[in-house]
């Protein structure tokens, strides 16, 4: 099971070549990258699974006005303005009551959204939308790109949108159409809104500074880099431009300097190693610029690994279903 873990992990953000062969090695016949590619059903369950998306986590502060709500495999993360509450990211569709009742944890009340965002319009980032926005009666604020996407719960997404009672979500109509650079403001906190295009092509990278205890702290949620399985980034492109925009969104990634880095995926960014130590140590036990790097460094490895992987292979003959059986 740790291996199917692991292997989960590393199609999901680190080492796409290395997927494969990390699978043959299994002693027990294991979905390959490209099974995973050809039956969304799978890499989905299989996600679920062992990434531990639907599993309940405790609440934490993480630094200033941001606590975490999020699952054990999935982020999201709740800001505690002068003026209400922001939530980032609400995991699967399954999730909503679990994260509600996070939020109540930490006594707050999920009634008092007063804005709703995520990264980026896939079932296990916006699958309940919908319901905190029924809940609340917040307004949802989305980057251009991913409006269609959210708005027909992932109908029209580039890649899975044919088979979208597989892999969509609950529909919600967006409120607030961001665009590059945007802002997002509630009482005392702001977030800019920067799109990192490539995992879709609305992928937002957030970008905010909080204080805590005095101290100013830059935080950067980075998304948009991750090729699932079953993109293509060079012949035959998912959708014309992703390559080029996956590039310009790592050069842009790379530019950030951030203090503390969160992301919507939980083992991307160690947050047990880091929870447990901020037990003593407080906020400062999330200052990892040198991890940010480390990560976003791997993160276009990965990408390059998969354009190598491209090449090498025959540009329509990776026998993915990209739509439905004619
Ligand atoms: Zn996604």
């Amino acid at each position: 099971m740790l291996l199917i873990a692991r292997t989960y992990r590393r199609i999901a953000a680190l080492s796409l070549a290395g997927a494969a062969a990390l699978l043959a090695s299994a002693t027990q016949p294991q979905p390959t990258r490209d099974d995973l590619a050809r039956n969304n059903k799978l890499f989905l369950a299989g996600a679920i699974k062992t990434l531990k998306w639907e599993q309940p986590a405790e609440p934490a502060h993480i630094v200033g006005p941001i606590y975490f709500v999020g699952t054990q495999g999935l982020g999201s993360y709740l800001f505690h303005t002068s003026d209400g509450l922001i939530l980032l990211g609400t995991g699967m569709p399954s999730s909503g009551p679990m994260i509600a009742q996070s939020i109540r944890k930490l006594g707050f009340r999920p009634e008092d959204i007063k804005i709703l965002l995520t990264w980026h319009a896939h079932a296990d980032h916006a699958g309940a939308l919908a319901y905190f926005k029924t809940l609340s009666g917040a307004r949802i604020a989305m980057m251009e790109g991913d409006v269609a996407s959210m708005e027909d719960g992932g109908k029209s997404d580039f890649h899975y949108g044919w088979d979208w009672q597989t892999m969509g979500w609950p529909a919600a109509k967006v409120d607030q159409v961001l665009h590059d650079g945007d802002t997002v403001t509630l009482g005392n906190v702001t977030l800019t809104a920067l799109n990192t295009p490539g995992h879709t092509r609305g992928d937002t990278t957030w970008v905010t500074t909080v204080t805590d205890h005095g101290k100013s702290y830059k935080v950067v949620w980075p998304d948009g880099t991750s090729v699932n399985p079953g993109y293509r980034v060079t012949t035959n492109p998912s959708y014309p431009g992703i390559g080029d925009d996956y590039r310009r969104t790592l050069a842009r990634l790379e530019a950030l300097r951030p203090d503390i880095w969160l992301v919507s995926h939980t083992d991307r960014f160690n947050l047990d190693a880091k929870r447990a130590r901020a037990v003593k140590l407080g906020a400062a036990a999330y200052v990892d610029p040198e991890g940010y790097r480390q990560y976003i460094a791997s993160q276009r490895a990965a990408f390059d690994q998969e354009v190598a992987r491209e090449k090498a292979a025959p540009p329509d003959d990776d026998g993915v279903r990209r739509g439905p059986a004619s």
